[in-house]
């Protein structure tokens, strides 16, 4: 049987993430209530996944070009930022002693690049401050009279809130608690919610055989990428790794969300790779028009252009071995490799997810316009970053945003229940 409904006494978030933890935080701060809860036994697991990476919290591009990299998202990000931007998460981590620094590519870093004491120490300072975890705890939707339902070790429990945060993460890696099986529970209640898609992502290549059994995990670096949009070509290098199924990387995660879209629209998206940015196609139409006597082409190749190894076998896997041969085409194909990407990996398995709880849905403190006293933050909302840390930022910032939203709410229905209560 269900345990009934207990009223809480201020704010419930749900969800232990850097959004949820960051809503509790200036909850708190400002002398409400806070009950967390949270499915997994601990909060944070994601985080301390990106941890492993070096925990890249933040970038150190200034903005607005930080803005621009929430693309059609840019403007709300950058009022979230205004409250809450990469200088003042430096700071914040600070105060909670850990240092950071902007590595060579603009990423930045704690020290140590480790998650695990930048959590330990901020959940032990929200503990301290007030803040009540609930772990254990697996939302469940709301009842008919708008409790909050947990599964929880010792049965279903239900609360009512007076305000909710709710900062569930996205749909990459499931097993560290970020499902999206929210989605289906705020559609029920009217809330506009775009389907989650896969971001920072891999795509899949319909290598053959013989290549990906041999190249798979080869990096490809340096390559320059080009692609269209509408406003013409645009180029970016960066590295990518062959995979088993495809190609991935910090450069096919940046374009990702355009090839997602283009395969969503055409059914499949072309990526052109510059496979030697350093020369022009005219000094490569030269140098391989010289004799090649009774070289092979890969010797042909290695001798006079420097390519070798998994580059030459994309030249193969791509124009066979009819037309590899054909010293111009070769050469084109060397500046122009297009690579025709069928589909995105499966979200479970990326570095994020697209899609999420509409902003249109919300106000600017990212309460839900269908269910006033309910907002919403961090990977859960519609908007996508490239890895940078520009994720975290996000998140982080929304959070915040969410938090305070919430605190004036909590105010502003308890200024109302006074006026109303009889003298
Ligand atoms: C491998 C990997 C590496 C990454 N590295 C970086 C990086 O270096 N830099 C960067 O900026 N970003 C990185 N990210 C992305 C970043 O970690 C996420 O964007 C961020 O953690 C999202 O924060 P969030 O608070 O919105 O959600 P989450 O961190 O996903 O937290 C949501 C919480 O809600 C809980 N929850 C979900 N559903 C329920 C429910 N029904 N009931 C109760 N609780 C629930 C989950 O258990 C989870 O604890 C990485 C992601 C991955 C997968």
């Amino acid at each position: 049987m269900p345990v009934e409904p207990a009223p809480l006494p201020g704010l419930a978030i749900i969800g232990g993430g850097p959004a949820g933890l960051m809503a509790a935080e200036v909850a708190r701060a400002a002398g409400i209530e806070v009950d967390l809860f949270e499915a997994k036994g601990s909060v944070g697991r994601k985080f301390l996944i990106a941890g492993k990476g070096g925990l890249n919290l933040t970038h150190g591009e200034p903005r607005p070009g930080f803005d621009h990299r929430y693309r059609e998202r840019q403007e709300a990000a950058a009022g979230w930022l205004d409250d809450f931007g990469p200088d003042a998460l430096r700071d914040w981590a600070r105060g909670l002693g850990v240092e950071t620094y902007v590595g060579s590519s603009g990423r930045v870093f704690p020290l140590d690049r480790k998650a695990a004491p930048l959590l330990r120490g901020w959940v032990r300072r929200l503990r301290e401050d007030g803040v009540r975890f609930h772990v254990h705890h697996r939302w469940l939707g709301w009842t008919d009279d708008n409790a909050l339902r947990f599964a929880t070790p010792d049965g279903e429990r239900r609360v009512h809130a007076a305000a909710t945060v709710l900062a569930l993460g996205g749909g990459s890696w499931p097993q560290l608690g970020s499902d999206g099986a929210w989605q289906p529970w705020l559609l029920e209640r009217g809330v506009d919610v775009a389907p989650l898609v896969p971001a920072n992502c891999g795509f899949d290549i319909a290598w053959s055989d013989h290549f990906s059994s041999r190249h798979a995990g080869a990096p490809l670096k340096p390559v320059v990428a080009h692609w269209r949009e509408a406003d013409g070509e645009h180029t970016l290098q960066g590295e990518c790794v062959v995979t088993e199924t495809g190609i991935e990387g910090s450069l096919i995660y940046a374009l990702s969300a355009q090839l997602r879209e283009t395969i969503a629209r055409d059914g499949e998206a072309t990526l052109t790779l510059d496979l030697a940015p350093g020369r022009t196609l005219e000094r490569l139409q030269h140098d391989l028009g010289k004799p090649r006597n009774s070289r092979s082409v890969s010797d042909h190749l290695r001798r006079q252009t420097g390519l070798g190894g998994v580059k030459v076998a994309l030249l193969y896997e791509v124009l066979g071995k009819d037309r590899i041969g054909d010293d111009a085409l070769l050469a084109r194909t060397i500046k122009r490799l297009p690579l025709t990407l069928r589909r995105a990996r499966p979200i479970a398995e990326v570095i994020s997810s697209a899609g999420g709880v509409r902003l249109e849905a919300m106000d600017d403190a990212l309460m839900l316009a269908r269910l006033p006293g309910v907002f919403c933050a961090g990977e859960m909302l519609d908007w996508e970053a490239p890895t940078g840390g520009y994720l975290l930022t996000a998140c982080f910032a929304s959070g915040r945003r969410a938090g305070l939203g919430a605190v004036e709410w909590l105010r502003h229905m308890q200024s109302h229940s006074m006026q109303a209560a009889p003298m």
